[in-house]
Parts: structure tokens; sequence; C-alpha cells
């Protein structure tokens, strides 16, 4: 990636479904000193309503408050607006077999946690890249 790229793919938005406060402060402002715009959401529902910004690309937390990261997955999938829209499921869970369920139920990745706070952003972005048809 030339610096041209790296320049084209700052300024994203990006909607972060985290209900943990702490969690959700670490990475918003990590994307945000990147040049990210991050919208949050709490709950299922909250994630939902939130689409409607059309994001550039979606973190997602697994276990909210009342339901699953995978539910609103199923929604974003079930929408022709947000349907390529790339969500990540960022997630403490150490269940073996886990991360190849969750890729396979249509993730497009998978980051566990606590974050690597000195790669996330560069791993984040680089599915800015794929992730956003016309954009390379
Ligand atoms: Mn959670």
């Amino acid at each position: 990636m030339n610096q041209g790229d790296r320049r084209e793919h700052r300024g994203a938005r990006i909607l972060l479904v985290e209900d943990n406060a702490l969690n959700r402060r670490l990475v918003r402002d990590l994307l945000a000193h990147r040049g990210h715009e991050v919208v949050e959401a709490t709950t299922v529902p909250e994630a939902v309503e939130r689409l409607s910004c059309a994001p550039d690309l979606v973190l997602m937390d697994l276990q909210l408050p009342g339901g699953s990261g995978e539910q609103v997955l199923q929604h974003i999938r079930s929408r022709d607006d947000v349907r390529s829209v790339p969500v990540i499921v960022v997630t403490a869970s150490a269940m073996q077999g886990e991360k190849e369920r969750l890729l396979a139920a249509g993730f497009d990745a998978y980051l566990s946690k606590p974050i690597d706070t000195r790669s996330f952003g560069a791993v984040v972005e680089s599915f800015l890249v794929k992730g956003a048809p016309g954009r390379d």
C-alpha cells in the first residue's frame, strides 16, 4: 500500500457495536486518532438502528445485552443497502472452533480480545481496502 492509498482510506465511518464502555472507548480512541468517524451502538436494536449511518465497516462484539452480534450480522446480510459491508467480530471467546464457526457464519474477520493496540488500526484499515468496492 502506498501513501496515496493510505490517505484515501482515512476518514472511514465505522460502526462500533460494543456494550463494554472501556472497550468501546479504547477502540473509539484508536480509530478516531487515525481519522475515522466512529458511530457507537451497545445493543442489537441500537446497532440495527445505527446502520442508517451507512458505515464503511462494522466492528462487532459478540455478547450484547439481550442478544448476540450474530443477530446483527444476519440482519446486515439480509439488507440490500448494507449487506456487503465488512463485519469484523471482536470477541474474547476462547472456545475451540469458535473462530472457524464465526467465519463460516459470515463474519469477514475475527479479532480476539484483548485487542493488540499497536496493530488494531492497520488491521481494521486492511478490511476497508478489501471491503469497499470501487475504492481500490
Ligand atoms: Mn459484550
